[in-house]
């Protein structure tokens, strides 16, 4: 569903992102793994068009390289960024509106629910300020935000980071349900065991180029890998 061919993102005279390929299909988690200043934060917004980029983006079947970013969201790919960016001052559910600026009152109202469905503790908190949550709910606050566009690529930006090890488990399972659901997941994350864990396949990046890529289980079971990322 989703192909990236001869991505590079440049900032300036850095070369954050050079020349990678990589694809994720409907129904499937594709891990990005590789250290701090790696270049998946900058392969993540490249994609929905927040970084600017060279190289090919398809998605769909589609040439998507040159739309905006609302177009992209609009077609079905959303990004949950890195540092659980939610409206501190708003209540839940007004972050979670803010997600579907575009669509009828009922259909919001539909989202809402299966979003409060997927995160109960939401719902419980549905009035409560955004900024007034712990970490974790944050987080999943700003991935149901970001599930209120109904994409069909969901990118997730070091979804566990700072997180208790209870709350890394629950998003764990958030990205096993959505799996269900037929979205692809890319997953960018430091924590390598979880994401090969969850992952179906990995890329592995190292200084903005892919050097491993594969089925998660042989990722993970390559020596390399578990000296430099597992903790081997
Ligand atoms: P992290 O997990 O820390 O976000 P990352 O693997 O996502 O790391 P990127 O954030 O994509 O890596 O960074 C890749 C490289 O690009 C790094 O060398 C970083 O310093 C550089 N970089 C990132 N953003 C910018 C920017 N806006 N301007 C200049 N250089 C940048």
């Amino acid at each position: 569903m989703l192909e990236l061919e001869k991505l590079s993102v440049n900032y300036g005279p850095v070369r954050a992102v050079n020349e990678i390929s990589l694809t994720v299909g409907a129904g499937e988690i594709v891990a990005l793994v590789g250290a701090n200043g790696a270049g998946k934060s900058s392969t993540m917004k490249a994609i929905v068009g927040l970084a600017e980029a060279t190289g090919s983006i398809r998605f769909d079947g589609k040439d998507i390289s040159e739309t905006s970013s609302t177009q992209r969201v609009g077609d079905g790919i959303a990004l949950s960024p890195e540092g659980r960016h939610v409206f501190a001052q708003m209540s839940v559910l007004e972050n979670l509106q803010l997600g579907t600026v575009a669509r009828t009152q009922s259909r919001q109202a539909a989202l809402v629910e299966e979003m409060f469905e997927l995160f109960p503790r939401l719902r419980e908190r549905s009035t409560q300020r955004a900024g007034s949550m712990s970490g974790g709910e944050q987080q999943m606050l700003a991935i149901a935000r970001a599930l209120m566009s109904e994409p069909k690529i969901f990118i997730l930006d070091e979804p566990t980071l700072g997180l208790a090890p209870i709350i890394v488990d629950q998003i764990a399972e958030l990205l096993v349900k959505l799996r269900q659901r037929k979205l692809g997941l890319l997953l960018a994350e430091q924590n390598a065991e979880m994401a090969l864990e969850m992952a179906d396949r990995a890329y592995v990046m190292e200084t903005g180029a892919i050097v491993k890529e594969g089925p998660s289980a042989t990722i993970a079971a390559d020596p390399a890998i578990q000296k430099a990322y597992l903790g081997f």
